[in-house]
């Protein structure tokens, strides 16, 4: 496929709602449009996925041969990488080199869970049970580990190929069919993504992509009755939604990736110039639209003027522009819808007398592009803009004075996603790992993953873990059976 076949293809997708520009976030300009799928559309999906897990198309394969078309799907993926990272790059302003690297994360998604496809098993037990009846018998007894039927995948823009490679991987490999919703902002490598599938042998109906709305599209997932299980990542608001939807409906099980408003600690021991950039670097990538990037840097008093000195020195020193620009490292926001949102909250930060390091304002020219924006002088207690995650390059820093204040006010958050430690004490840094709430802390380094470590969040950043084998877990559940022996 080619980038323009996408943009051709998605404009024959059926719908029967509203059309819906797809936006480049760097021109501004329109660069196609689909129709919302409508809820019509889910109710044939998820009969379709039904009727595909009922088959045992899917499911009823055995691990190693689901495994081997794990493996053709992530050698498809590399082979069609351009394709998605351009298409990755056009969509959500993501920096060319950037791009390549989510790609490449994708198929790997699919390798790492190849290789739990051939190990979902459960425990055995030969027990002595008496249980209600009084009587002790001799008894075996064993778990068994079952996909669910029919789940939905729903996931945000920020990075559509990592998303949907994230939840689609486990939930093949545990057996599950399907429907799967991007966001409605950057649907375009997921019609890549469905080919791909197809090619490299995946039953027909086992995976059913729908093009829509959150409002229509992923409500009327979220609240049917045959779709037992909802994997999300997006916001915390819409988290709250989808908790409803489950609760009002059939209560399908929830796994919720949500928002972050993640601390970054930084010691006066720490390796000073590491951390700057670290810190800066791990709040400013992808213009502060990944979930774990760090959105409140704390630094103890003694080198506080230093770091802020040096992270806004960063911050003037980052390249801003298009995928295509030379040296670009850092992309737009991603509508304007997100634009307006963020220099909301800086507005509100101007007049409640926060103080403007750097940044602070969009850049003057087209595209969504905000200056990365580093403030002091804000009030934890008072303001939004420290308390609420923004999703956008904007950091507030502030002193502390001794590690029991730093842990304090890093726990001093309804969010629980990361937290990031810069100290050259090692005691100390184990400490803290145990002392701060948060699903994943990192001590001396910043956006580090591997395919293989749950990552999830406390708190109100979510329910449930992706990755590693805490990642296919969530797809399964346990049937535990007793036999009279
Ligand atoms: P969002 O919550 O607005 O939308 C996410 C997805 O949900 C989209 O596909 C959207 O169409 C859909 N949706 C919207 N309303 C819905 C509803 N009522 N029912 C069902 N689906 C609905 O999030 P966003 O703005 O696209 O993405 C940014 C958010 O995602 C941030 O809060 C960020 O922290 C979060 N995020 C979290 C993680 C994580 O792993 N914890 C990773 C990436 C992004």
């Amino acid at each position: 496929m080619t980038v323009q076949s996408v943009l051709d293809e998605i404009r024959k997708r059926p719908g029967t709602g509203e059309v819906i520009p797809v936006i480049d976030p760097v021109t501004e300009e329109q660069i196609t449009e689909f129709t919302d799928c409508g809820s019509e559309a889910v109710d044939t999906a998820v009969a379709r996925a039904k009727a595909s897990f009922e088959s045992g198309a899917w499911q009823g394969l055995t691990g190693s041969a689901k495994a081997k078309v794990m493996w053709r799907i992530a050698d498809l993926i590399d082979q069609n990488a351009d394709v998605l990272a351009e298409l990755e790059s056009l969509n959500a302003g993501i920096p060319t080199n950037q791009a390549q690297t989510i790609v490449s994360v994708g198929s790997e998604w699919f390798r790492y869970y190849a290789g739990w496809c051939t190990k979902v098993d459960g425990i055995s037990h030969d027990v002595n049970a008496g249980g209600l009846t009084g009587v002790d018998s001799h008894m075996h007894a064993y778990t068994r580990k079952e996909p669910y039927s029919v789940v939905g995948l729903i996931f945000p823009w920020n990075g559509p190929v990592f998303n949907y490679c994230a939840k689609l991987a486990p939930a093949l490999a545990a057996g599950c069919s399907s429907v799967v919703k991007p966001a409605e902002e950057t649907p375009l490598s997921a019609l890549v993504l469905d080919r791909i599938l197809a090619e490299a042998g995946v039953p027909d109906g086992v995976v059913n992509l729908l093009t829509g709305y959150g409002h229509t599209a992923g409500a009327a997932i979220t609240a049917h009755p045959d779709v037992d299980k909802v994997a999300f990542t997006g916001s915390t608001e819409v988290g709250r939604e989808i908790a409803r939807a489950s609760a009002g409906s059939n209560l399908k099980k929830l796994t919720l990736e949500l928002g972050g408003k993640s601390p970054v600690l930084i010691f006066d021991d720490a390796d000073l110039d590491m951390a700057i950039m670290m810190a800066g670097f791990g709040t400013f990538v992808h213009s502060g639209q990944a979930c774990v990037c760090g959105s409140r840097i704390l630094v103890q008093r003694s080198v506080y003027e230093r770091v802020v000195e040096g992270i806004a020195q960063l911050a003037d020193n980052l390249k801003l522009g298009g995928p295509k620009e030379e040296g670009s490292m850092i992309g737009p926001l991603i509508s304007a819808k997100q634009l307006s949102r963020v220099m909301g909250y800086i507005d509100q930060g101007n007049s409640d007398g926060v103080e403007v390091v750097t940044g602070g304002h969009r850049l003057d020219r087209t595209g969504y592009f905000v200056h990365p924006t580093v403030l002091t002088n804000v009030d934890p207690a008072t303001s939004k803009l420290y308390q609420e995650e923004i999703f956008g390059p904007v950091v507030t820093i502030l002193p502390f004075d001794d590690e029991d204040q730093a842990v304090a006010m890093a726990n001093d958050s309804t969010y629980g996603l990361a937290a990031t430690v810069w100290t050259r004490d090692l005691a100390r840094s184990h400490r803290l790992a145990k002392r701060l709430q948060a699903g994943t802390v990192s001590l001396n380094c910043q956006l580090v993953f591997d395919h293989s470590m749950p990552f999830g969040g406390y708190k109100q950043s979510g329910w449930g873990y992706e990755s590693g084998k805490a990642g296919i877990d969530t797809y399964l559940q346990t049937k535990t059976v007793w036999a009279q022996l």
